[in-house]
């Protein structure tokens, strides 16, 4: 398989995912693309002046024909939010973008391409391009929640004091405003959350209200950083570069992408694309995982599921 990726859209997130894929070898051909030649030529000779300390690879400015052998396609493009937006209020404008970068890809996209939506809102914007692409479903993905579980993982491992990477847990639904994050799928060493927490010496006694507070921060995480910089992409770019390697490496990860749903949960869940636990390879999307969630987490997943169907 062609270890190619291309990325379009180069402004703060998809130029650190650009710097993320420089390092090691996952990647051996990077092509960025974006509508400002010049900033897209200007990280290009930046990032090959880097080539001689880290891993040589193929790095260059690229046009739409460079679409046509790649594995991988990242969509980055598009206005990112101001202070105080939401992810979906960014949907008309984003959407326009995406229509004239559908246009100029579609003609050069190969069959086996996955396309990566990452430009917010990630969810709306994926099912958009899933729409109006000649792909299978399983090949059109959105980063969806991915960085909102990473987030997840890293306040509940500073709350036990335990790896984030030995923390089993998820937010789904929405990358956004309805995200979910289910606690009753949060497990350490197969123990579920509440019996480790139960089992613990040494940590706190007011947990729930800590599992609140948590949630409260991982669905404000944005919100707080874009604050205090203008805008969030380290993160991102590094959730990016975890997809990437399952699929590149098919490695079957179990990530919280964004994913087409039909009929599921008694039909309630369908037609829309948000994040679940799915199963991540070569292919893009093989399978997804229903956990056992408690009740107020499926209606709070199906009520996120309404709210993108709603603003689309
Ligand atoms: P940015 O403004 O820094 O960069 C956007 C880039 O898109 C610019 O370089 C611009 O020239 C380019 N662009 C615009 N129209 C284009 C076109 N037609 N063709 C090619 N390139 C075009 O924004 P950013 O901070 O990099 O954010 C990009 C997107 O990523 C935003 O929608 C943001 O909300 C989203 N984002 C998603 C996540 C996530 O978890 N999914 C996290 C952070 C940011």
């Amino acid at each position: 398989m062609e270890r190619k990726v291309v990325i379009i859209g180069d402004g703060a997130v998809g130029s650190s995912i650009a710097f993320t894929l420089t390092s090691g070898t996952l990647v051996n051909e990077i092509i960025i693309i974006d509508v400002n030649k010049d900033k897209a030529e200007g990280d290009v000779l930046d990032l090959n002046h880097g080539m001689a300390l880290s891993t040589p690879k193929l790095i260059k400015a690229g046009d739409y024909s460079d679409v046509k052998d790649a594995k991988v396609i990242i969509l980055a493009c598009g206005v990112s939010q101001r202070e105080g937006e939401t992810r979906i209020e960014l949907l008309d404008r984003n959407k326009r973008i995406f229509d004239s970068v559908l246009n100029s890809l579609k003609p050069y996209l190969n069959k086996d391409a996955i396309i990566l939506v990452v430009t917010n809102p990630v969810d709306i914007l994926a099912y958009y391009v899933s729409n109006n692409v000649n792909l299978p479903r399983k090949q059109v993905i959105g980063s969806g929640t991915v960085l909102d579980t990473a987030r997840l993982k890293y306040l509940l491992s500073l709350d036990t004091g335990i790896d984030p990477r030995s923390i089993h847990a998820y937010v789904v639904g929405e990358h956004g405003d309805s995200e979910v994050v289910a606690f009753s799928a949060t497990t350490i060493a197969g123990l579920s959350i509440e019996d480790y927490y139960a089992s613990c010496d040494d940590c706190r006694e007011n947990h729930l209200e800590n599992f609140k507070n948590i949630e409260q921060d991982v669905r404000n995480s944005a919100y707080e950083i874009i604050k205090r910089k203008g805008s969030t992409y380290y993160g991102i770019a590094l959730a990016t570069k975890r997809i990437l390697e399952s699929i590149f490496n098919n490695q079957q990860s179990v990530l919280t992408v964004s994913t087409y749903i039909e009929n599921e949960y008694d039909g309630r869940i369908s037609d829309v694309y948000l994040s679940v636990p799915a199963v991540v390879g070569e292919n893009g999307v093989e399978k997804i995982i229903r956990p056992h969630y408690s009740e107020a987490e499926l209606e709070a997943l199906i009520k996120s599921a309404a709210v993108l169907k709603e603003k689309r």
